[in-house]
């Protein structure tokens, strides 16, 4: 048996990025949790978070993503992806309460996705996504009408990816576009591009790019990058009219930090590693990886690794963690020498949980996430877009 070679990467002062601060009530994180809550050094808590969960029962259900803190994980009912996790809301029908440890974005995709008389419940409304947040629906809906200047919004299909806000979602959902996950993006573009010329694709340009050029074969010029924050997006009537694909200037605060550098390093440290990769990397990172795919993806490859096989992983730590502890056979490393947890994500943590539980079983329902009906319409019908993709059905991944 290998010995699990994990080793916790150096905490440094840029190591866990700062979201979640502020207290803007439009933005996806920078809210404060209104709670009362324990402190973080009850020694009491994972009792007390235990003993509200059996009270609660059949009534609640749990969901943890797998970027989430091994405390949270640990009362989670399933684990898994943003989609996979709205999913199983879904066929629990029967829970009145969903609490979803995850960021704000999936709580709405699953108070979308689950009957109006369940309650889900985000533990801490500062759970964010930076990359969500690089999308508000006024600066889309602006840059629509760019596009409607140039032209080109007959000939022009928006996919947003599952990170991205309600709000934009039903964008999409309205302007007969459809969501995609990172499992299925190829089969959404491949999609949009039998509906019309161009695809407008939100938030994540990594994502967007690597789909593009890497599965569909386009060139990394029949891209180009709309900027909200400049003048028309910084393009040019000309530039939009000949782009294949409009990136958003979105990205994953997280992934974002590999770098090609980071890659060389690990193959440096490492002989024979194999470098995994998640496509919210940048286009030099995943260029210069071994394999891409999403958390699933991931999550399947280390599963079928022959046994001392060594391997550098490219997405967040908390799930890169699991997988090395999980399979001590294989060396597992983090692609990166710095800490690198998404910041929103680990804001759920054993208090906020603690809460929101003991709320519910005093009956006061803590931190609802509810989106407005028309949006939820909307978001839905550019949901069921992409579940009619051929296979998605079937296999829903993120
Ligand atoms: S890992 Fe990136 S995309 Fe996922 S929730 Fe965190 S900031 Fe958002």
């Amino acid at each position: 048996m290998t010995t699990n070679h994990f080793v916790e990467p150096a905490p440094t002062p840029l190591a866990l990025l700062l979201l979640g601060r502020g207290a803007d009530p439009d933005s996806e994180r920078g809210v404060e949790c209104p709670g009362d809550l324990p402190a973080a050094s009850d020694p009491g808590l994972v009792e007390r978070a235990r003993a509200a969960k059996a009270k609660l029962g059949e009534r609640v259900f749990i969901l943890g993503h797998h970027y989430q803190r091994d405390e949270v994980i640990a009362f989670a009912d399933v684990t898994g992806d943003s989609f996979k996790l709205a999913r199983d809301a879904a066929a629990r029908p029967d829970a009145e309460f969903i609490v979803f440890c995850g960021v704000h974005f999936m709580a709405e995709s699953a108070d979308i996705l689950t009957d109006s008389s369940q309650a889900v419940i985000l533990p801490d409304l500062a759970a964010g996504c930076s990359m969500a947040d690089m999308a508000a629906i006024a600066q889309v809906e602006d840059a629509w009408d760019v596009l409607a200047d140039a032209g080109i919004t007959d000939v022009t299909i928006p996919i947003t990816y599952m990170n991205s806000t309600a709000a934009i979602k039903a964008f999409t959902g309205r302007n007969n576009g459809a969501v995609c996950t990172s499992s299925n993006a190829q089969r959404a573009l491949e999609w949009a591009f039998e509906q019309g010329q161009k695809v407008f694709f939100l938030p994540d340009q990594h994502l967007g790019r690597n789909t593009a050029v890497l599965e569909l074969g386009l060139a990394l010029d029949d891209c180009v990058v709309f900027d909200p924050h400049k003048p028309g997006g910084g393009l040019t009537t000309e530039q939009l009219r000949a782009a294949r694909v409009i990136l958003w200037k979105g990205h994953c605060s997280v992934h974002g930090r590999f770098t090609a550098k980071t890659v060389a390093q690990v193959r440096e440290r490492v002989p024979g590693v194999n470098v995994l990769v998640h496509p919210e990397c940048t286009h030099e990172v995943v260029l210069a990886a071994d394999l891409v795919g999403s958390t699933e993806f991931i999550i399947k490859t280390i599963e079928a690794a022959p046994t001392g096989s060594a391997w550098a992983i490219g997405t967040e730590l908390n799930l890169v963690k699991r997988l090395a502890l999980a399979h001590p056979d294989k060396s597992i490393t983090f692609l990166d020498q710095t800490v690198c947890f998404c910041s929103t994500m680990n804001r759920i943590d054993l208090p906020h949980l603690v809460w929101s539980l003991e709320s519910l079983v005093e009956g006061r329902i803590v931190n609802r996430i509810v989106v407005d009906p028309d949006v939820a319409h909307w978001a839905k019908v550019a949901l069921d877009r992409m579940l009619a993709l051929p296979g998605v059905a079937v296999a829903p991944k993120d």
